[in-house]
């Protein structure tokens, strides 16, 4: 699946052929054995974790931070700030100025598995495969509630650098119907070392299926929903953690000067942002090439806009804390945001602490900017790959917040159809009243009609618009924790001439 590794070796034996022979040898290779010049320019191996010594390490936690550096968090016992990648990056942090000290190098989880010291007992956690035997062990236990779907396949999307394909679990009533039914999206692992987030997606799973059909909530959540639940976002990157490098982040992209892609970073939203990624493709926060460039954004994107997730949770490591709205952008709803993201944190027990995110272009901002959506990243954890028993504590912890999410209202909601033959109808809605910044967009799906508006309690201009028909504005006033429904009948141009 992943060549990598033997196109490096076969790289570097080109390298010292090529170096070895005549001018006219070495365009021979290139012309004919397309020997890559570029073998030289990085080197492909495990990332280092290092501490900077500090006496102000909020400072410095700051301001690396903002330099898009990969900041682990500090240690305020030493004091210290961690940051992790490769040697070049923390080169590049001596040349700043900074003293560093490695404390960690990368190495394959796999080979960590059977050590016994409390802090390096990730044993029990599960690989690609086994994630993926869960899920399908699932779905064969709960066929009729519970499908085994190849993303990449359904939306004929690319597969990542690797040749993987991206799958998820769906969870509702007659599971095999699309049916008209509110969307929700638990995803895990954009980032590959955060691997407690496939762990509380398993769970998730457990729970939502195994409560089907015993606990009245969740019997009619399920059955009011299409819930999808995706624990592995990156797949190479997830596989490189256990095979290679367990302190690795990004995908598993090769480029001339580096690998991998911050999933994290490559989404469109604030993705040209002065707070989006790094340009640096070394750097552990590399946004890509162009936004939305990576097979795995690509069909999230696709996905999304097929299914028009109402609510999404976005599972991290590590911080215990709930993050909301964007870092250097500006967006009206932001109080709001941030008061829902405080909430949210109570519920998964992390005592309301909340932050704005380090960065932009990041997959909950496209959502809820793009989609509508009322989507959170969840930063999980106090570390990375704390022993599976911590992990498995919390999942248990972070369900109740799941579970406030599924339950909390959507504000508004409803259909929007042709006047004359009730068709489903790809209306955009504006609110007319508020000044968005941002491009920021929401329509309704094109295969029901379905939307939803998530928006903080006040009164709100709407327009509702489709090509072909008459707009129509509405004044709607939205109360604090209601849900109404304003189902939309446009008129067709056609339609309208003759009346
Ligand atoms: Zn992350």
């Amino acid at each position: 699946m992943n060549n990598y590794r033997s196109d490096a070796i076969l790289r570097m034996d080109c390298k010292r052929i090529c170096s070895m022979a005549s001018i006219a040898i070495l365009f021979f290779f290139i012309i004919f054995c397309q020997c890559p010049l570029y073998a030289q320019d990085f080197i492909d191996e495990p990332l280092f974790k290092v501490q900077i010594a500090t006496s102000d390490p909020q400072s410095v936690h700051d301001e690396l931070v903002s330099a898009g550096y990969d900041v682990l968090g500090i240690q305020w016992d030493l004091p210290a700030v961690e940051v992790a990648g490769p040697k070049q990056i923390l080169k590049e942090l001596e040349i700043r100025g900074y003293t560093i000290a490695a404390v960690e190098r990368g190495r394959p989880l796999n080979e960590m598995l059977p050590k016994t010291k409390a802090r390096d007992v990730p044993s029990n956690y599960s690989d690609l495969q086994n994630v993926y035997d869960k899920m399908i062990f699932a779905a064969d236990q709960h066929p009729d509630i519970t499908k085994f779907v190849d993303l990449t396949e359904t939306y004929n999307t690319p597969e990542t650098h690797g040749g993987r394909h991206l799958f998820a679990l769906k969870i509702s009533d007659h599971v095999n119907l699309d049916e008209d039914e509110p969307a929700m999206l638990v995803v895990g692992n954009h980032h590959a070392r955060e691997i407690v987030t496939p762990v509380i997606c398993l769970y998730a799973i457990d729970e939502l299926t195994f409560q089907y059909g015993h606990d009245e909530e969740i019997t009619q959540f399920v059955n009011e929903h299409e819930i999808w639940i995706a624990p592995v976002w990156n797949p190479d990157g997830y596989n490189h953690v256990f095979t290679v490098d367990n302190l690795w982040r990004k995908n598993r992209r090769i480029f001339t000067e580096g690998v991998g892609v911050d999933l994290n970073r490559n989404y469109p939203q604030g993705w040209s942002a002065s707070c989006g990624g790094s340009t640096n493709v070394s750097s552990n926060t590399y946004k890509g090439p162009s936004p939305g460039s990576e097979a795995e954004t690509e069909t999230m994107m696709v996905w999304s806009q097929k299914e028009r997730f109402v609510k999404i949770v976005d599972l991290h490591s590590s911080g215990q804390e709930v993050l909301y709205g964007y870092k250097c952008s500006f967006h009206p709803f932001t109080d709001w945001m941030k008061s829902r993201a405080e909430k949210f944190s109570m519920m998964c027990g992390y005592d309301g602490d909340h932050r704005q995110p380090s960065a932009e272009g990041e997959h909950v901002q496209w959502q809820f900017a793009q989609m509508g959506a009322d989507a959170h990243l969840v930063e999980t954890a106090t570390s990375f790959q704390p022993p599976y028993s911590f992990a498995l504590k919390e999942a248990e912890k972070v369900w109740p917040g799941i579970i406030w999410l599924a339950q909390s209202p959507v504000p508004l909601t409803g259909h929007v159809t042709d006047a004359a033959n009730g068709n489903p109808v790809t209306a955009e809605i504006q609110i007319l009243n508020v000044n968005f910044e941002n491009g920021e967009s929401n329509y309704s799906s094109a295969e029901f009609g379905r939307y939803h508006v998530f928006f903080p309690p006040g009164g709100y201009e709407l327009r509702f618009s489709a090509n072909g028909y008459l707009p129509s504005t509405h004044g709607v006033t939205i109360q604090h924790a209601n849900a109404q429904v304003l189902d939309i009948e446009l008129i067709s141009h056609a339609i309208a001439d003759n009346l």
